[in-house]
């Protein structure tokens, strides 16, 4: 899949930068510079942000810690969130484009690897992946990318061909390493013409420096060939379904994938392939007949590779399954960064009743949970968690609108006390006191819509309900500046907004996410943080099945040529669910309380439940990750967090004798760093098994950590 933002960006080149070689020079001022700030990864003197065509002086001394505060932080631009379509007037997420594949070119004269000499004694490291590919375009190095910035691991692009790859791009002024690993968008780095787009020295350069600093290489889309120890035994193309099994040691490379999960390979051009000498080359993916897919190889001077036989984009299924994987591969294990796998449904109009959805647009029928869909609800949420993985988290989210829970605002008030007395099983999240519309509302309504539902939180004393978080209702308000201030007097800090208004369909208030994890502050007020929550396709105003295949055949049917069924919305619309999750998003989910209308006799089906099935059930088909449900005030902490870590131009580096991580960064924030359990640097979470240590770096810090 394409990034939208790709192809806008025209912006001029930028100079090269002295400082950092030509590896911060290149001509990719959108997304290179992009992906640098949004990892943390400016270097000193690389002009922190300036995206003029003059505006780095390579003569320069490096600007003082200061100095460097002073310019101005440039959002990140790359976004590799599903594509979301605008049907109707109305944002809503459809599907998720094919990444663009091709299949590889076989090089006349493939490229020759020789080191030229490997010095002896190890050098310091910095905790960084060099990415390189010719063509930001290429489906593969985008999956690269993508699953580098989401987990949020420091790196920059060499644009290969443009760039150079020599010692200076490599090796800093004290001889150090600049990456811990190599990934190459692509086998020989082949540009269109057919020939490689680095040169002879720079094949050797790049050789000598994995010889020299230990650095690992990953090979994200590979044609089989000698120095990846395979040999070339068939290929796929984008209209086969391949699929992928682990073998022992993929099994030990991918410990979060379900053992014995077959992979589904789709959409993509590919290659099989055998091993040519099995003390040099291990099979780590394997097809069905025992072709290999993916597989790791040590050279004859010791360096290895680590290369995957199928392309992929950053929505590929497979791609997702395995980037977590190969990131902790190349970098043997000891990151900046971290992966969690989130859950976080939020149910809307809790309390109200909803205007179901007809054909005609005429219908007066109407909706409103009952104590026993409320009952079924519960009995679900038992249930589910006992098929969530060891660890998981999940609860459900309520936005609730107070005013209708009031005696005689609804005959049957059965919903309030069966709600009420399971209250600290749900997250509540403040809806507004009667979901009156905000966007002419009045400072003083504002306040007063919020406050007033706040009191009723209080006074039925909810166990988890924080008045700083809110839901407007149909998300509206948030671009009138005299709501904005009556949502923060009322102590509100942070407020849903809509993923799917995206910067094109709304470029003064997007809904989404500017860059991975990281919400927007409000135009109007900065202290007001929106966080994006994602749509799905289960609608407001559908509560049984009938009518949510009527509205979405409705909404879709040019869209798919043909009408869906309801097994078919289901499995195109959690699609979308499971690369968000596998995209490591935090973002919540927006659902409503009609969807909540148990049916049948027995059993737990709901458009809600049976969505929620669907996607944990196609989740846990294939990875065996706890499922983390935060509440809204933690989504925002997560948000923040990652918002000042991306601005805070961290630079770490591992000390030659790999004893000692050293942090400098020039802003104030907190730096997950996995693979390391240092409880005397920081508090040390565990996750899938794997401990990552939080260190909070003051401002303009240098510390030091000893790694045990
Ligand atoms: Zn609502």
């Amino acid at each position: 899949m394409r990034s939208r933002h790709l192809s806008d960006s025209t912006t001029p080149v930028r100079n090269r930068c002295g400082w950092f070689g030509r590896v911060c020079g290149g001509r990719a001022p959108a997304l290179g510079v992009a992906l640098l700030v949004a990892t943390g990864a400016v270097q000193p003197g690389c002009g922190g942000g300036d995206d003029d065509a003059t505006g780095a002086d390579a003569d320069a001394a490096p600007p003082t810690c200061d100095e460097r505060l002073v310019e101005p932080q440039r959002p990140s631009h790359f976004s590799a969130d599903p594509v979301r379509v605008q049907v109707d007037g109305r944002a809503r997420a459809v599907a998720l484009e094919p990444p663009r594949s091709a299949p590889l070119p076989a090089l006349s004269l493939p490229p020759r690897r020789e080191v030229r000499r490997a010095a002896a004694a190890p050098r310091a490291v910095a905790m960084r992946v060099l990415l390189i590919t010719p063509d930001e375009e290429r489906a593969s190095y985008q999956a690269a990318a993508a699953a580098l910035q989401r987990i949020g691991v420091p790196h920059d692009l060499l644009l290969s061909g443009v760039d150079t790859l020599d010692d200076e791009a490599l090796y800093d002024d004290s001889g150090a390493c600049r990456y811990a690993g190599v990934i190459l968008s692509h086998s020989d780095l082949s540009a269109d013409d057919g020939t490689s787009s680095l040169s002879q020295d720079e094949w050797a350069a790049l050789a000598e420096y994995e010889a020299t600093c230990g650095a690992r290489e990953v090979v994200w889309y590979a044609r089989p060939a000698e120095d990846l120890g395979l040999v070339e035994a068939g290929s796929f193309d984008a209209e086969t379904d391949e699929s992928a099994q682990l073998t022992d040691e993929g099994a030990a490379r991918f410990p979060y994938l379900v053992r014995t999960a077959a992979l589904p390979i789709q959409g993509v051009y590919g290659y099989l392939a055998a091993v040519g000498d099995p003390a040099t080359t291990t099979p780590l993916l394997v097809n069905a007949d025992g072709a290999v897919l993916a597989a790791v190889h040590t050279r004859a001077d010791d360096t290895e590779v680590l290369a995957l036989l199928m392309d992929g984009g950053p929505t590929s299924l497979h791609t997702q399954l395995v980037d977590y994987g190969v990131i902790d591969w190349v970098t043997r294990g000891l990151f900046i960064g971290k992966r969690r796998i989130y859950l976080a449904p939020q149910i809307d109009d809790i309390f109200l009743r909803s205007l179901l959805w007809s054909e005609s647009g005429n219908s007066t029928e109407t909706y409103r949970m009952t104590a026993d869909d409320v009952a079924r609800l519960l009995a679900w949420t038992d249930d589910l968690r006992g098929r969530l993985p060891a660890g998981s988290s999940f609860r459900n989210q309520l936005a609730f609108n107070g005013q209708g829970a009031q005696p005689g605002a609804f005959a049957d008030q059965s919903v309030v006390g069966a709600l009420l007395a399971a209250e600290d099983a749900f997250f509540w999240i403040n809806h507004t006191w009667d979901h009156e519309n905000l966007d002419a509302a009045s400072e003083d309504m504002a306040e007063e819509e919020i406050a007033k539902n706040c009191d009723q939180a209080d006074e039925w004393d909810l166990t988890h309900f924080d008045c700083s978080e809110a839901v407007t209702p149909e998300i509206t308000g948030l671009d009138n500046q005299d709501v904005v201030a009556g949502l923060l007097a009322a102590g509100v800090r942070h407020a849903v907004s809509d993923a799917s208004y995206t910067e094109a369909i709304r470029p003064d208030n997007p809904g989404d996410n500017p860059s991975p994890n990281v919400g927007r502050p409000n135009p109007h007020d900065h202290s007001l943080l929106q966080v994006p929550r994602n749509p799905t396709n289960i609608f407001f105003n559908c509560s049984m099945q009938d009518e949510e295949v009527g509205e979405f055949n409705q909404l879709y049917r040019d869209e798919f040529g043909r009408d869906l069924t309801y097994d078919e919305i289901l499995e195109e619309d959690t699609r979308l669910a499971l690369s968000d999750m596998l995209a490591y998003d935090v973002d919540p989910l927006m659902f409503h309380q009609a969807n909540l209308r148990f049916w049948g006799d027995s059993g737990w089906h709901s458009l809600y439940t049976d969505w929620i099935d669907r996607l944990v059930g196609r989740f846990t088909e294939l990875v065996q990750l706890p499922v983390i449900g935060l509440e809204m005030s933690a989504i925002a902490k997560v948000m923040e967090e990652r918002a000042a870590f991306d601005r805070c131009e961290l630079t770490a580096t591992l000390s030659a004798d790999r004893k000692q991580i050293h942090l400098e960064s020039t802003g104030t924030c907190v730096v997950p760093i996995t693979g390391l359990d240092a409880p005397g640097a920081g508090e040390v979470e565990h996750y899938g098994g794997v401990p990552t240590t939080n260190v909070t770096l003051p401002y303009c810090a240098s510390v030091d950590i000893d790694v045990p």
